[in-house]
C-alpha cells in the first residue's frame, strides 16, 4: 500500500519562532505506525520493536508506545527513557557490543523481555548479575550472518569485519555455553545487517542464511522460540511526498515468503528509520547568502551540530525554501555555520531565489537526526516542536 500524504508546514507559526528546531508531524508518524502494524498483520506472530536510538524525543516515543510496539534498545538509559516513556519491559530487548555491568543491571532490574548478547564474556557476565540477583535472563545469541547489504560502508553490520555479533564459525560453542550457565535462558537468535537499505534481496539473503542455520539446529534438536532478524528498512529520501510512508508490504512479504520459520516461532522486528524519518524536518533560517568566486552559498543558522547525517556519511536530505516558493531557481551550496568543511548540507542545490531570513527544511530528517546533534562550538542543542503542540 502506497499511502498518499502531505504533511502541511504552519509556515506562520514558524515565522514566530526561534530557530533551529525540529519539527515533527505527529499525523504522519501515526498513519505510518497504523501501515506498519497493519502490514506485520495485527496478532500475527510477527512483532515489531521501535529502535530507540533511531530518535528518543519523548513527543514519539509515546505515540510509538501508545501504538503497542516494543522498544529495542541500545544502551541502559535507552532502557530507562523507553520505559519511563510508556514501553512495555516485557517487550524491550537489549543489543549493544559493550553492555556495561550498570547496564545489564538496568536491564534486569527492569525484566527485560530479552538481551541480544554479542560475546561469551558478555554472556558470562550476564549470568553472574542475574544471579547474584536470583533472576534468570532471557538471550537471544547475536549471529553475524557475514551478509553485505547494498548501503554507505558505515552502516553495514552483519559482515564478518564488522565488530557486531558472533561468526557463524563460534555459534556451536556460544550455544553449548548459553545452555549451560545457570542464570541464562537461550530463547532465539539475532542478526542485524545494516540500515538504509532498500534492495528486498539483501533481506532475502538474510532470510536464506537464517533457514541454513536453522536446519544446523534441528540436527542438534535445538528448537529457539524466538528469531529477530534486526531493522534496516531505507526510506525515499530524495521524494519524501512521493513516499512518506516506507513499503512495509514488501518488506514483510519478504520474510513471509522466504524466512522459513518452525511451527510456534515468534519472528521480531527492530525498526528504527522507517518509522520516524519522515515524519520530522529540521528548520532553519538563512543568516547570509554568500556570492564566492564561482558559486554561491546559502550559510543556515543549522549546522552538522543540529543534523550530521550529510557529513558523517554524505547523507542526502532534500532542502526546501518555504519562504519564497515560487521565486526562480539558483544554485546554492547549503552550509551551517560549524567550524568544518564537512558542514555541508548540499552543494548545487536548486532553490527559489533565496534571502537572508528565509525559512528552509531539511526534510526527512526525524531519524538519526536530533539523537545525534552535539553541542560542538558550544552551540545550543536544537529544539522541537509537534504537530500537535506547537
Ligand atoms: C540501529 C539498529 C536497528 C535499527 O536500524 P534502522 O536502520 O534504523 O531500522 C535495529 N537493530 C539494531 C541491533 C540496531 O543496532
Amino acid at each position: 500500500m502506497t499511502a498518499t500524504y502531505t504533511t502541511r508546514f504552519p509556515l506562520d507559526k514558524f515565522r514566530r519562532l526561534d530557530t533551529p528546531f525540529y519539527y515533527y508531524d505527529l499525523e504522519l508518524l501515526r498513519l505510518t505506525l497504523a501501515t506498519l502494524l497493519n502490514e506485520a498483520g495485527h496478532d500475527s506472530n510477527f512483532k515489531v520493536h521501535y529502535a530507540v536510538k533511531a530518535n528518543a524525543n519523548p513527543a514519539l516515543l509515546r505515540v510509538i508506545a501508545n501504538a503497542g510496539l516494543g522498544a529495542d534498545c541500545v544502551s541502559g538509559p535507552e532502557i530507562s527513557r523507553a520505559v519511563e516513556s510508556g514501553f512495555d519491559p516485557a517487550k524491550i530487548v537489549y543489543a549493544g557490543v559493550g553492555k556495561t555491568d550498570r547496564e545489564i543491571i538496568t536491564a534486569l532490574d527492569h525484566d527485560i523481555f530479552c538481551f541480544n548478547v554479542e560475546s561469551e564474556a558478555e554472556l558470562e557476565v550476564i549470568n553472574q548479575l542475574a544471579a547474584d540477583r536470583a533472576k534468570r535472563a532471557r538471550v537471544a545469541i547475536r549471529v553475524n550472518p557475514d551478509v553485505g547489504a547494498h548501503t554507505h560502508a558505515n552502516i553495514t553490520t552483519g559482515l564478518a569485519e564488522n565488530k557486531f555479533g558472533i561468526s557463524m564459525a563460534d555459534l556451536d560453542r556460544v550455544i553449548d555455553l548459553a545452555l549451560n550457565l545457570p542464570a541464562i535462558d537461550l530463547v532465539g537468535l539475532h542478526f542485524h545487517i545494516g540500515s538504509q537499505i532498500l534492495d528486498m534481496t539483501d533481506f532475502t539473503a538474510l532470510c536464506n542464511r537464517i533457514n541454513l542455520l536453522q536446519e544446523r539446529l534441528d540436527l542438534r534438536g535445538l528448537q529457539l522460540p524466538h528469531i529477530n532478524v534486526g531493522g534496516g528498512l531505507g526510506i525515499d529520501y530524495r521524494h519524501p511526498e512521493r513516499h512518506p510512508v516506507p513499503d512495509f508490504k514488501a518488506y514483510f512479504d519478504t520474510y513471509r515468503r522466504h524466512l522459513q520459520l518452525r511451527p510456534g516461532q515468534t519472528l521480531h522486528f527492530e525498526i528504527g528509520r522507517a518509522i520516524v524519518a519522515q515524519c520530522g524536518s529540521l528548520v532553519s533560517r538563512v543568516t547570509y547568502v554568500k556570492q564566492g568566486a564561482s558559486k554561491q552559498f546559502a550559510i543556515l543558522d543549522a549546522g552538522m551540530t543540529d543534523l550530521i547525517r550529510p557529513a558523517l556519511y554524505q547523507a542526502f536530505h532534500k532542502i526546501e525554501n518555504i519562504s519564497n516558493p515560487e521565486a526562480p531557481l539558483e544554485a546554492y551550496d547549503v552550509v551551517g555555520p560549524v567550524c568544518e568543511s564537512s558542514d555541508v548540507f548540499g552543494k548545487d542545490v536548486e532553490l527559489p531565489a533565496t534571502h537572508r531570513g528565509d525559512l528552509i527544511l531539511l526534510r526527512s530528517a526525524g531519524a538519526y537526526g536530533e539523537i545525534m546533534a552535539s553541542g560542538y562550538n558550544c552551540r545550543p542543542l536544537p529544539l522541537s516542536y509537534t504537530s500537535d503542540s506547537i
